[in-house]
């Protein structure tokens, strides 16, 4: 059993200890990949770079980037260092068009992944006798697998994957679960499903959410904390990287620790690609230190972030990003202002009385961009009076405008017309077949 002891965790190692750390596992995974993936030496070939050019991690930025496309090329097995006969698994992106991004583990490098979600876990005061009803995905997601890794730890896992939600409420209270891990748009769904059954999740033994795969605001989670009495932590990771446990929140729920001892994180401008120092806003970029089935150099991850330069109340000396609140295909431009989904969520649940489900419709009309943000009320509420509806659509509207800087139109819906998404969910809906 994997069990967790603080004293032999690199988080808490002195800064120049871990960048010897990460030196030493950089050089042999940069000579290692570039031995045996034959993209990546023509790619470093054609920058004029053998990996002994490469003499510190201050080098790093030398090295060429590697993209989901440059994934989706290699399809499906082009970018993998060790013989198939040494891969124990294969995972897959969520990504809905086109080919999936496959990737691949070898033996040890699951047990990396295991480390770091015991070490999340640990993060979240999750521990041996706490049962974690895990509701992401089983399957070619990362998620479920992922978090499935809690089992390390000593905890007891509840395998239960997504969807059937009346079933998960009535787990989660027959069983006693104590933790709960999908995403929070689902777990949302979960809280609605409760309310209807009649069980108030607040009175139930569950203490800790784990909620990642998606963005979501600081507003999303006071809202979940104040309808449950749980703290509701976030996760992060992505499918080239590992998947879930590349970085964590820790108690102090400001930011997450990246598990940089694994998983190298950089911040680049993301316009020019060049680096940025800590405490500068830019797309993320990792290099994984460990995995040896399929090592990623510098892979653009499309989040954007910044690395906090502020040590952690915690004592975790690893770096923290700020949550991740967008990623740049995520965002929509309407006339001239740039949008995040993310944004429009904070002004939302920043109006009295809103319920956290909503989407963003865009349209076109005579080449004018329209957004319509559809907002759904409780029941009761639409028993007001038609103008204490005018005036609550009106105050979403307002607060949009003031804090967004767009006109939108707000449309008040009945409590469960949005559909409801047992994964990720999808907040925009763009009709304007740009
Ligand atoms: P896909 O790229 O197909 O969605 P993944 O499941 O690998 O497949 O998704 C990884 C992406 O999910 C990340 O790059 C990031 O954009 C998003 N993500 C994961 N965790 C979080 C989180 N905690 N907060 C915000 N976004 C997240
Ligand atoms: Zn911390």
């Amino acid at each position: 059993m994997n069990r967790y002891h603080p004293a032999s965790d690199p988080d808490f190692m002195p800064k120049n200890m871990l960048q010897n750390v990460q030196w030493g596992k950089f050089e042999a995974i940069l000579r290692h990949t570039y031995d045996n993936v034959p993209w990546y030496q023509l790619r470093m070939k054609e920058k004029g770079l053998q990996p002994s050019d490469i003499r510190s991690l201050d080098d790093i930025h030398k090295l060429p980037f590697v993209s989901k496309s440059d994934l989706r090329d290699t399809y499906p097995y082009g970018m993998f260092a060790v013989p198939l006969n040494e891969i124990v698994r294969f995972h897959a992106s969520s990504g809905t068009t086109g080919k999936p991004v496959v990737v691949s583990y070898t033996k040890d490098d699951l047990d990396v992944w295991g480390e770091v979600i015991v070490r999340a876990l640990a993060c979240y005061g999750v521990h041996e006798g706490d049962i974690l009803q895990n509701a992401y995905g089983y399957g070619l997601f990362t998620g479920g697998l992922g978090l499935h890794f809690a089992e390390q730890l000593g905890v007891t896992v509840v395998p239960i994957s997504g969807g059937n939600t009346e079933r998960q409420v009535m787990i989660m209270q027959d069983f006693g679960v104590t933790a709960v891990s999908c995403t929070p748009s689902y777990f949302l769904h979960i809280m609605d499903k409760a309310e209807e059954m009649g069980i108030a999740i607040k009175e139930l033994p569950i203490r800790v959410g784990i909620f990642g795969a998606e963005p979501w605001t600081v507003p999303m989670r006071k809202n979940i904390e104040a309808g449950t009495g749980i703290r509701a932590y976030d996760i992060y990771g992505l499918t080239e990287i590992i998947g879930p446990g590349v970085g964590a929140e820790c108690h102090c729920q400001n930011g997450l620790h990246i598990f940089e001892d694994h998983f190298y994180p950089e911040i680049v401008d993301k316009d020019t690609l060049e680096p940025l120092p800590d405490g500068r806003y830019g797309e993320l970029v990792f290099t994984t230190l460990s995995k040896r089935a399929m090592p990623m150099i510098r892979f653009r991850t499309r989040d954007i972030t910044k690395i906090f330069t502020e040590k952690c109340p915690c004592g975790r000396t690893i770096r923290r990003i700020e949550r991740i609140s967008h990623r740049s295909d995520d965002m929509f431009i309407i006339r001239g202002v740039n949008v995040f989904p993310g944004q429009i969520e904070s002004a939302l649940l920043a109006v009295e009385g809103t319920l956290p489900h909503y989407r963003i419709i865009l349209t076109r009309e005579h080449d004018l961009d329209n957004v319509e943000v559809q907002v759904e009320l409780r029941a009761e509420q639409f028993d007001d009076t038609i103008r204490s509806l005018e005036t609550f659509q009106r105050a979403i509207q307002k607060q949009i405008e003031n804090t967004v800087g767009i006109r939108v139109k707000a449309t008040l819906v009945q409590q469960g017309t949005i559909p409801r998404s047992e994964g990720k969910s999808q907040r925009v809906i763009d009709r304007r077949e740009l």
